[in-house]
């Protein structure tokens, strides 16, 4: 990313790790959320297991979603070389299941689809403190495009499409003042994607095998670039 008019104006800490996320060339929205899970899965590993109320949580059927049972067992691996806590939760969860697996193998074909349906959504929270820090983060950035710093940052920024859809609807949904703010940011957004989209079809053009020498590094990056927009960022794989 370039182009960001310094330091950018910040009044907390949350206002500090969005700027430094912009400064990185991050999606804000996709940093936002990779620290919630970080800090969700933390928890859990250091807490989660003698955690009362989460334990009635999950007795109440609360679970974890694929990608959060691996999340948890490394994040625990990594902190404490061990994976007790994550067998503890499990356990938990799984003895939850398999009482509700058993009441729907007792019933007729239409309970068991609608028992199933119900369980399709893990009740995962950590998914739930990542949608949260989304929607926080939404707003937040919203509120701080009234500053003309941010506003430029906003516009030069690496915004991921899942997120640049995200706030737009946020900002078009909002007074007309900050309709009018977003409006200056699309604008910018656009003229990068553009130019994304030029240097992305140089680099297409240019992939056959007797044109390969050709390839520019800055085509290289707009292949990268253009993952990170479809794809987000941080990357999904770092640990921490
Ligand atoms: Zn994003
Ligand atoms: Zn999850």
């Amino acid at each position: 990313m370039t182009g960001l008019p310094g330091k950018l104006p910040a009044r907390d800490f949350e206002e500090i790790r969005l700027a430094e996320a912009l400064e990185r060339g991050r999606c804000p929205v996709c940093d936002a959320r990779q620290e919630a899970s970080y800090a969700a899965l933390r928890g859990l590993a250091r807490e989660g297991a003698t955690d009362r109320g989460l334990r009635d949580q999950m007795d109440r059927g609360l679970g974890f979603c694929q990608s959060h049972s691996v999340g948890l067992s490394r994040m625990e691996l990594q902190q404490t070389s061990s994976q007790l806590a994550t067998a503890v939760l499990l356990d938990a969860v799984l003895r939850r299941r398999l009482a509700t697996f058993k009441k729907l193998a007792g019933n007729d074909a239409a309970a068991q689809a609608r028992g199933l349906a119900e369980l399709a959504d893990s009740r995962c929270p950590v998914c739930a403190r990542i949608a949260e820090s989304s929607r926080t983060t939404a707003r937040r950035l919203l509120e701080l495009s009234a500053d003309t710093a941010w506003s430029a940052a906003l516009g030069s920024a690496e915004i991921c499409l899942d997120d640049l859809c995200s706030l737009w609807a946020l900002a078009a949904a909002g007074p007309k003042e900050s309709q009018q703010r977003w409006s200056i940011i699309v604008s910018a957004q656009l003229r990068r994607l553009e130019a994304l989209q030029k240097t992305l079809a140089d680099y297409a053009h240019n992939s056959t095998h007797d044109r390969r020498h050709l390839i520019t590094p800055e085509q290289q990056e707009a292949g990268a670039a253009s993952i990170r927009f479809f794809g987000g960022s941080p990357d999904r794989d770092r640990q921490r």
